[in-house]
């Protein structure tokens, strides 16, 4: 049956026929016009859609699916990390050593040498590289090394040296910790100076970063990522300036929603106003560190967003931080005058004890989960057996009553949502350590945390294919909720369609895809 708007008088400028619709197993075909759905059925019913400039692709059996929805990353980061030099899968300190020394000897003497993903708990020794190792593996560059949390960072000698740490008119940034050895040297670690370092580093060239920006876009684009919200906290005036460019000079293909930290709340209709000329969105107010708050203080910010109409997004991997974040929230909400147009988001939710499901539920609060975080990090948290049954949950916050949407939290975890998708219904490491294989989530559920779930919290008209809706789709070579989760995880995104314009296309390299040049053919 057809399913379309106003018959026939609208034309298509895309057909895409011949295949299988995801969620509407009767039609073969969708219609889209000015970047959205207008019709989807059989293909003679959508005969009057076609006009003579309507492009028609033929998706011959293939699945179109809604595009996925990243509700949760950090693209400069991801940017950065997808051109540079990552470290995360390196296991053994033996092995991040030699990747680093690889790396300097490609690097001019002197230059800063930036690397990301060291995390000590995914090592086989079970420590962190010292000072000594890393001023051997890069001795002639000063080396800043990310922790894969993005939380830490390891200096080498140069570097301490460069940033003046040890010089006796060093002041300690606020929240800043260097961390030393028995004799009071510096260890080389970091921890909570990320903007304090990033600061002091030599600044990205505008041109550098629309490069970067395009390839990572491109790689997003590759695993089938159409929006996502970027949840970087230092973001303010400047960042959102830096986006706006990316997006409107096309670097950046997906739509994009950026939160913003809260020390920006003030200033956030005129950020609104840069990031809508260039069609992005703000998400809303970014919350880290919540235990470090003043609980009143958190209350009247919360408060304080909520009457701008900021969704409020609280960082939550810790039990400290989650009761924080849950008790200013239950302080705020009977003061909200109309909390259902209001959006309380549990970022990550790694942790989720008995007692808290009913008080999210009762907030109508989201949870943001991660199930790559299983994937990818499952190895660290099989090391504390006792927290596992409240690790990344899922089917329990569901028949909580818990809205439930996903993020991969690139770079932290590669922007890989069908990976997600199907360690949410696995809970299975890549080791191979089974994560409390009962929170798992059906197909159909795991899908929608990037798709249908995605769109309402990213308050974006997609995530599923219906009249009026986004065209931002994807072509599958086969319908995702018929195969085993390994399948899942191998299965190529073929096309990906932004706004009805198709933004990659398997096999077709990167410089072909330069945006701005609509092509008449
Ligand atoms: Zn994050």
């Amino acid at each position: 049956m057809l399913r379309g708007g106003r018959m026939g008088c609208e034309k298509a400028d895309l057909v895409l026929h011949d295949g299988n619709i995801f969620g509407h197993p009767e039609s073969d075909s969708v219609a889209i016009g000015a970047g959205s759905i207008i019709a989807f059925g059989r293909f003679r019913e959508l005969k009057s859609y076609i006009g003579p400039r309507t492009h028609l692709v033929r998706l011959g059996g293939r699945v179109l699916a809604p595009g996925f929805i990243d509700c949760h990353q950090h693209f400069m980061e991801g940017a950065a990390v997808a051109t540079g030099i990552s470290l995360v899968r390196c296991r053994t300190i033996g092995d991040l050593l030699a990747d680093l020394r690889v790396a300097a000897a490609k690097t001019p003497p002197g230059n800063w040498l930036r690397a990301f993903g060291c995390d000590e708990a995914l090592m086989h020794e079970r420590r962190r590289p010292t000072r000594d190792e890393l001023d051997q593996a890069v001795p002639k560059n000063p080396l800043r090394l990310r922790h894969q949390t993005l939380h830490a960072s390891w200096l080498n000698s140069r570097a301490i040296a460069a940033l003046g740490l040890e010089s006796d008119q060093f002041v300690l940034p606020e929240g800043g910790q260097i961390l030393r050895d028995a004799t009071g040297r510096p260890t080389g670690l970091v921890v909570g100076m990320e903007e304090w370092l990033s600061a002091r580093l030599p600044r990205v060239t505008v041109a550098e970063m629309e490069s970067r920006a395009r390839f990572y876009s491109h790689e997003l684009a590759a695993n089938g990522i159409t929006a996502f919200t970027d949840a970087t906290v230092r973001n303010g005036s400047e960042e959102v300036a830096a986006f706006s460019r990316l997006a409107a000079s096309g670097s950046i293909k997906q739509r994009v929603s950026l939160m913003v930290g809260p020390r920006h709340l003030k200033g956030i209709s005129s950020l609104r106003k840069t990031a809508a000329a260039s069609g992005m969105q703000i998400a809303g107010v970014k919350f880290m560190h919540v235990t470090q708050w003043e609980p009143e203080i958190l209350t009247q910010t919360i408060l304080e967003a909520i009457g701008q109409d900021a969704d409020c997004a609280f960082h939550v991997t810790e039990l400290e931080e989650l009761d924080a974040a849950v008790r200013a929230c239950s302080r705020a909400w009977p003061q909200v005058a109309q909390p259902q147009l209001n959006q309380l988001r549990i970022e990550h939710g790694g942790l989720i004890p008995p007692e808290y499901p009913e008080q999210i539920a009762a907030l109508g609060a989201w949870v943001v989960t991660n199930p790559s975080f299983i994937y990818y990090r499952g190895a660290k948290y099989a090391a504390e057996p006792g927290l596992i049954p409240y690790l990344y949950r899922g089917q329990s916050l569901r028949r909580a009553g818990i809205k439930l949407a996903g993020g991969t939290d690139a770079p932290v975890t590669p922007a890989k949502p069908l990976y997600a998708i199907a360690t949410a219904v696995t809970r299975v490491s890549l080791e191979g350590y089974e994560l409390a294989p009962a929170e798992g989530l059906s197909i159909e559920a795991a899908f929608a945390l990037f798709t249908r779930a995605a769109a309402q919290l990213s308050r974006l008209p997609s995530g599923e294919i219906m009249n009026g809706r986004l065209a931002d789709l994807i072509v599958l070579p086969a319908d995702p909720t018929k195969l085993q989760p390994a399948e899942l995880m191998n299965l190529a995104v073929e096309t990906t369609i932004v706004g009805g314009q198709i933004v990659y296309e398997r096999g077709r390299p990167v410089t072909s895809q330069a945006a701005g040049l609509p092509l008449f053919s």
